[in-house]
């Protein structure tokens, strides 16, 4: 429970209803979910299809609903309950199979540790405290040789730039506050507590999202937003 920021988990609770609503404030979490998905079925091994799958941080199930959608069994957890909620009846509007949990990733690693082929955590890292130990944690839920893919937005002038004062007040694309500078990994950063984790990295790309056509495509940049897959060693 320690590793959570009540604040931070507070501003998912107040926009709860307007998860699905691919105008409001997570729409750019709907525009690069094609984007996300895609990547993940790439570079899984063998797809998503019949995988156990825990998405964590999985807020309204966005990514979590998609994944089913490709034939995975999906646990999504959160800490905000409002979120939780609301993916749970979303997924049940869709008649879709997917569990939901509100809980903490260290605890979900206590006991299932070793029992999932995937794991996601996109776009949570930077609105906790201690990142390595969602990273461990992580590591712990994956089987041995099974894959965790990963997501989180870059620490320097241009990321604040375009994160913050673009994404947020110029272009108002994302609720002000969304995001905490402080809070943003540096690749280098992630990639050491990958591996204190156990965990193999095995790419690494960049996300540049295009505010106008409201996509987002691969790129070798990864200043601003950035995704990877690691894979626990077997
Ligand atoms: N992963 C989802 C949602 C990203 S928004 C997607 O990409 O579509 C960030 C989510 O992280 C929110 O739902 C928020 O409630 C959750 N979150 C923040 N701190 C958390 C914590 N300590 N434990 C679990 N979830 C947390």
């Amino acid at each position: 429970m320690s590793n959570m920021d009540s604040a931070e988990v507070d501003k998912f609770q107040s926009f709860a209803s307007k998860w699905w609503d691919t105008d409001g404030p997570v729409r750019t979490l709907h525009d690069i979910n094609p984007l996300r998905l895609q990547y993940i079925q790439e570079h899984s091994s063998g797809g998503l299809r019949g995988k156990k799958v825990v998405d964590i941080g999985c807020g309204g199930g966005i990514l979590s609903e998609a994944m089913a959608r490709q034939g995975a069994e999906v646990l999504g957890i959160d800490m905000a309950s409002d979120a939780i909620a609301v993916a749970e009846q979303h997924a049940e509007q869709q008649a879709l199979q997917v569990r939901y949990r509100v809980q903490a990733a260290e605890e979900l690693a206590e006991q299932e540790a070793g029992q999932y082929d995937l794991v996601t955590c996109m776009e949570m890292l930077e609105h906790v405290p201690d990142p390595a130990a969602i990273i461990s944690a992580c590591a712990k839920l994956v089987k041995p040789g099974g894959d965790v893919f990963l997501s989180t937005l870059n620490r320097n002038p241009k990321s604040y730039l375009y994160a913050i004062v673009g994404a947020e007040y110029l272009l108002g694309l994302l609720p002000r506050g969304t995001h905490d500078y402080e809070k943003f990994l540096r690749p280098s950063e992630l990639l050491e507590m990958t591996r204190q984790a156990g965990l193999r990295m095995r790419d690494l790309h960049g996300m540049a999202y295009d505010p106008w056509r409201h996509q987002a495509r691969l790129t070798g940049d990864v200043s601003v937003n950035y995704l990877c897959h690691c894979q626990k060693g077997t």
